[in-house]
């Protein structure tokens, strides 16, 4: 059986419960770049209901991202929860849920689809190791969390660059020595 395909028996009485791994290398989410270090699950609760069943779950999967300023990896645990109905009934039925459609005698249901969009709607869109993480020096390429190198630029926002030009004359500010080379609470000013 392919991973993450729901066998549902055809006409259950009673809820019941699946549990499956979902290895997220088979998800085909390699160009979000998103990777998983370990395998997460995904706990369903199958209901039947009139139109066929509601399926109410939980995907719980850590995720590991690159900083989107200094690459360090930076992990994440998605935690998210669904509801949609696998109805017989081609029109949906009366359900406000979402819903598929599954044929009276179908009952595979290839879960992955809906893994692949929670995991992409849970993804920050720029992850960051530290909120304070000060990045790549574009220059050289030095992680500036761990060396402070010798170049000169500091990137500013281009509405900044003609205030920065009015105070080229003056020397620059005392920049905190309080750079750490790890990840843990960091106390740096934010550059000026
Ligand atoms: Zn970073
Ligand atoms: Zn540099």
């Amino acid at each position: 059986m392919q991973p993450l395909v729901l066998d549902i028996p055809g006409t259950p009485k009673n809820p019941f419960t699946l549990t499956i791994p979902v290895d997220g290398a088979l998800l085909d989410l390699s160009d979000a770049e998103v990777r998983f270090p370990t395998p997460g699950t995904a706990r369903v609760d199958v209901e039947p209901v009139n139109e066929g069943f509601l399926l109410t779950g939980l995907l719980e999967i850590r995720v590991q991202l690159d900083c989107s300023r200094c690459l360090a990896p930076v992990m994440r645990d998605v935690s998210e929860g669904f509801r949609i109905v696998l109805s017989r009934d081609p029109a949906g039925g009366d359900t406000d849920d979402d819903w598929v459609f599954l044929a009276k005698d179908e009952r595979l249901f290839d879960l992955a689809p809906i893994v692949r969009d929670l995991i992409l709607v849970a993804l920050p869109a720029k992850p960051l190791c530290s909120d304070s993480c000060m990045g790549l020096c574009p220059e050289c390429g030095s992680d500036r969390n761990r060396v402070q190198c010798r170049c000169t630029s500091i990137p500013v926002d281009p509405r900044w660059a003609a205030l920065q030009s009015l105070r080229a004359h003056e020397d620059p500010p005392e920049r905190e020595e309080a750079i750490h080379g790890t990840t843990e609470e960091k106390d740096i000013e934010e550059p000026a």
